[in-house]
């Protein structure tokens, strides 16, 4: 038995979790997930041992499967040297309006009333 099971595939230009890539082309009678995507390419399997990331980019990057309803986070790999890292955990919180006002979130009560 081989335990080294597929991170994720790849084809149509993306990678996808290897639930979203059963449903796309189901499995083959050994088991393998195997098609050809609308590219006409091979559907590729990706083990742990690949190199699926940037080496050039020295930064923290994820693997997240590229179907839009899915986007399973699959792997992840820190590039970054102990200094950018320093720098970033350094660097303030960027304001992007996602700190809205939680007391805004109320439950209105003033339909109801009290009968006998
Ligand atoms: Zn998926």
């Amino acid at each position: 038995m081989n335990d080294h099971k597929p991170i994720c595939y790849q084809y149509n230009a993306n990678r996808y979790c290897p639930v979203c890539a059963e449903d796309d082309f189901g499995r083959d009678s050994s088991g393998h997930i195997t098609g050809v995507d609308s590219d006409g390419n091979e559907v590729t399997p990706l083990f742990s041992w690949d190199e699926w990331w940037e080496p050039g980019d020295a930064t923290k990057q994820t693997l997240v499967c590229g179907n839009g309803g899915c986007e399973l986070m699959l792997d992840s790999i820190d590039l970054r040297t102990d200094a950018d890292r320093l720098a970033d955990s350094q660097r303030a919180q960027p304001g992007d309006g996602w700190s809205e006002n939680p007391s805004r979130f109320t439950t209105d009560l003033t339909g109801i009333r009290e009968t006998l």
